[in-house]
């Protein structure tokens, strides 16, 4: 399969690019990927990530997104144990009166104070999902050209009609999350930057997410086999995707107040990603002018892209083949 055979170009190889192309081959569709990054380069590799809707337009698709796609998580957790397992741990806060996360309201358990790091006045133990977004693309990329997808091609575009310009499929897929705000052009996309350190990880399999010691920080880790992601940042507005060693330091030091063991284990990685925010997922088709096309857009996932990548890709994927008849 080459691009020029393609019935339906699929923009970007992140989580939702990946996901859509998979399910549209799988369903026996003739799919090329173009994307200005490889799947390794993009926010979706940076992501930690715990299934759960956070930081994102809330609305009844998106609560039917998320539970399709953590059942298909836990699903796949049998098969991909290197990168998807259920893991338990606990989500906590600094301030008594918080609750818990309204996905785990009804089964989080109340935790007592000894079960929780200085600092911290409230806690529910929490299960869900947690995927190894490097291994997990790895796997995404792979399942996608075994059902005969076209290798990804490294391309970026500065519109639309550019997409159109260099492939006869009648339908696109936009997957293109903060890369949307120019390409479409959309203004009501902005980045919201996360910076994560990744280290060794010093023994620990449980998780830990909490508000953090500063107004834009979130304090988290999320233990991966050897590795352990440690976080981070949410600074709205920002679009620098260099790393820096302040902010890494601190995460490391306030993730070692949660987690002593982590003192001394050595550093693997700093890495950030921009998450897509949007006041709502972006997920729809439109006649792309002047081309004969149409478009698929799927974006605009905020913190939630992998927690909602199965669901979207799913509905996106309908759209999609209802357009080409
Ligand atoms: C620190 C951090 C932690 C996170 N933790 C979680 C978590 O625990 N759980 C969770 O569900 N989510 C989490 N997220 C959010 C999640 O990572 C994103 O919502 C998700 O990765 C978005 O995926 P995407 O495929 O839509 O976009 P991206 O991964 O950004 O991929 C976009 C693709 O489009 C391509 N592209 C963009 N513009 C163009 C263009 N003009 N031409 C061609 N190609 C283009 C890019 O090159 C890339 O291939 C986290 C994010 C960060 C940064």
């Amino acid at each position: 399969m080459t691009r020029d055979q393609a019935e339906v170009l699929v923009i970007g190889a992140g989580v939702s690019g990946l996901s859509t192309a998979t399910w549209l081959a799988e369903s026996g569709v003739r799919i090329a990927v173009c994307a200005a990054e490889p799947p390794q380069a993009t926010t979706s590799a940076v992501a930690g990530a715990l299934w759960g809707p956070h930081l994102v337009g809330m609305d009844g698709r998106v609560t039917h997104w998320g539970l399709q796609t953590r059942e298909m998580l836990t699903a796949l957790a049998a098969d991909q144990p290197d990168c998807i397992r259920l893991a338990s741990g606990i989500g906590a806060s600094r301030q008594p009166e918080a609750a818990p996360p309204d996905w785990a309201a009804g089964s989080a358990g109340r935790c007592a104070a000894d079960e929780l790091p200085a600092g911290y006045l409230a806690g529910w133990r929490l299960a869900a999902p947690i995927v190894w977004m490097p291994g997990y693309l790895e796997y995404l990329s792979a399942r996608y050209l075994a059902a005969g997808g076209a290798p990804v091609q490294i391309m970026e575009f500065g519109t639309l009609a550019d997409a159109a310009g260099v492939s006869t499929a009648p339908v696109i897929v936009n997957c293109t999350g903060t890369g949307a705000a120019a390409l479409v052009p959309d203004p009501s996309v902005t980045a919201v930057r996360g910076q994560i350190v990744v280290v060794s990880n010093p023994g620990i399999s449980e998780f830990f997410v909490g508000t953090g010691p500063g107004e834009n920080d979130l304090t988290y880790l999320f233990p991966h086999g050897d590795n352990l992601v440690l976080g981070g940042t949410e600074q709205a507005g920002n679009w620098s995707r260099e790393p820096s060693p302040e902010v890494g330091e601190r995460i490391v030091a306030a993730c070692t107040q949660v987690r002593p063991a982590i003192s001394g284990a050595t550093v693997l990685a700093h890495r950030v990603g921009l998450r897509p925010a949007r006041p709502s997922v972006r997920l729809d088709i439109e006649p792309l002018a002047g081309t004969g096309r149409q478009v698929v857009h799927n974006y605009g996932h905020g913190g939630a892209g992998v927690s909602l990548s199965w669901g979207c890709a799913i509905a996106a994927a309908e759209l999609a083949m209802a357009a080409l008849g």
